[in-house]
């Protein structure tokens, strides 16, 4: 087991409970959403383990870390040390510096290691979605290459119930520890915190 010293102090099988049950939540729906369009992810070259993503919350943060607690010392080391390597690519990347797909430090043979623990746009991304802002305007997502061509008449994944209560938690979450700062992190770099 990876005994590093924890972010910030939590109580742990109760916050691990709540975003597991939001998570599945989640799951649940995309299930639904790509399973009417008939969308499926196998044999996909555009695959969002090889892209440029950043996690925002707190919550996102601790359950994957919690996930990295279960890893074998071999494997937290590989996925340490790729993190290390994709860290500053995906830095480049982002300045436009590098053009080319950078793997998630946590794939593993196109297997994610930790998929019971991924953040939320891993749960989410690919279907169209739609999202009610506080302000009162609804956003509409596109969904990935594949879904657009193949999911006609499907209608999007409404994401509104899941970042409302997504948003509740983090300001508990975050009441709860005192944690202030801002998080603007690629897996890589929640790794390597
Ligand atoms: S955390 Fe898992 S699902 Fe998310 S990008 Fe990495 S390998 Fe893919």
């Amino acid at each position: 087991m990876n005994t590093s010293r924890p972010l910030i102090q939590i109580d742990t099988p109760q916050w691990t409970t709540h975003i597991g049950r939001l998570f599945e939540k989640m799951d649940g729906a995309y299930q639904e959403a790509s399973h009417a369009s008939g969308l499926t992810c196998a044999h996909c070259e555009d695959n969002c383990c090889l892209s440029l993503f950043y996690h925002h919350t707190l919550l996102e943060l601790f359950y994957l870390q919690e996930g990295l607690k279960t890893l074998s010392p071999e494997t937290h080391a590989r996925v340490t040390f790729r993190a290390q390597e994709a860290a500053p690519r995906l830095h480049k990347r982002a300045a436009g510096e590098l053009d080319e797909k950078i793997p998630c430090p946590l794939m593993d043979e196109g297997r994610c290691i930790l998929y019971h623990h991924r953040p939320m746009v891993c749960r989410l991304h690919g279907v169209a979605h739609i999202l009610k802002r506080p302000d009162g305007n609804v956003i509409n997502g596109p969904g990935c290459t594949r879904y657009e061509e193949m999911a006609k008449n499907t209608p999007p994944l409404n994401r509104t119930p899941f970042y409302k209560e997504m948003a509740y938690m983090e300001q508990t979450l975050r009441q709860e520890t005192g944690f202030t700062d801002r998080l603007k992190l690629t897996i890589a770099e929640m790794i390597l915190l």
